[in-house]
């Protein structure tokens, strides 16, 4: 029986053992069903007409606009979107943008520049009332406002879009990761340099940038020529390795230059056999190392990837690596796969 036809049933029951004279205004309530409580969401399609107190879906145009009848009835609980205590806030995939969302977990659990982007100018967040809401605009606004939200926000995650839309990323194709963060960290330096608080200009370079040189030596007069120069990222070779360690001794080892790439020694004046190598002499206190899973393969002409397991311990000691021999452990922590 209809749910309709059973509250039509319910209502006049009485009448089957209530005689007229003692009608009672109970047994009119009941009839017109002015006592019945509202119908709980979910349990009715909307302002159903078993029950005048019936409030489900009513109005809702007014505030929403137009409403898709199907997607409406099926909203979850609010509940399962709503994050557990102690829990961090996820951020949406957008399509391909796994490795965006990555890399900004990184950078948001990275204080000291958390801290920086609070501390960034923001003319039109100080001066926003709440009569409308705030929107973001420039990379440095957007990333502010999604910082605020990750540390705020009572959802288990939240969309990405804006600054996704804001740096003109195609959601649909996965770029390569290690480019854009390239880019993106260059784009964060260069905006905060522009900030009035000297505090703030640097905040990158400190946290990311270290110092190696490249170092040549002539294989004829030996005369080594050093070549100073700043990274953010180590770019590890992995194939044939097996752990960290061995990647970044190979990404240290020497290498020959003969041939076609010899090497042209100011001193001998002429192209001379050499051997080059890098070495680190500062490392910033994050460092990023990558692995290059991406290596163009010859036989297909296309890039490929490389699925190898690479294991890396809990605390790398980087101090073997480093010209200098100083304490430097660093804490790993897998960001991407
Ligand atoms: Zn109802
Ligand atoms: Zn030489």
């Amino acid at each position: 029986m209809a749910p309709r036809v059973q509250l039509e049933k319910a209502a006049w029951r009485w009448v089957e053992s209530v005689s007229p004279e003692d009608i009672q205004r109970e047994h009119i309530e009941i009839a017109y069903r002015i006592c019945l409580p509202a119908c709980k969401r979910g349990a009715c399609r909307r302002n159903c007409k078993g029950n005048p107190n019936c409030l489900v879906g009513i109005g809702e145009h007014a505030w929403l606009g137009e409403i898709d009848e199907n997607t409406f009835h099926n909203i979850d609980d609010p509940n399962s979107e709503r994050r557990d205590k102690n829990t961090f806030v996820g951020l949406t995939n957008l399509g391909a943008t796994c490795y965006v969302n990555t890399f900004l977990q990184v950078w948001f659990h990275n204080l000291e520049l958390r801290r920086t982007l609070y501390l960034c100018q923001n003319a039109r967040a100080e001066e926003h009332n709440m009569d409308s809401d705030y929107e973001p605009r420039s990379i440095c606004e957007h990333l502010q406002y999604l910082f605020a939200l990750l540390q705020n926000s009572n959802r288990r995650y939240i969309d990405p879009s804006g600054l996704v839309k804001a740096l003109g990323l195609d959601t649909g194709q996965q770029q390569d990761a290690q480019e854009f963060s390239k880019l993106f960290l260059s784009l964060l330096e260069d905006t905060l340099s522009k900030q009035k608080n000297p505090n703030l200009q640097n905040v990158i370079q400190q946290q990311f940038c270290g110092q190696m040189s490249y170092v040549t030596v002539c294989n004829q007069c030996g005369r080594a020529s050093p070549l100073p120069s700043r990274f953010y990222e180590l770019e590890l070779n992995i194939q044939g390795h097996k752990n960290l360690t061995e990647c970044v001794t190979e990404f240290l080892k020497e290498e020959k230059l003969d041939g076609d790439n010899r090497y042209f020694c100011e001193s001998c004046q002429s192209k001379q056999n050499a051997a080059r190598r890098i070495k680190l002499h500062s490392l910033p206190r994050v460092l990023n190392l990558q692995l290059m899973r991406f290596v163009f393969d010859r036989q297909t002409g296309h890039k490929k990837k490389l699925n190898t397991f690479i294991s890396f311990p809990e605390q790398l000691d980087m101090g073997p690596f480093l010209e200098e021999k100083v304490q430097f452990t660093i804490v790993t922590r897998n960001t991407f796969e």
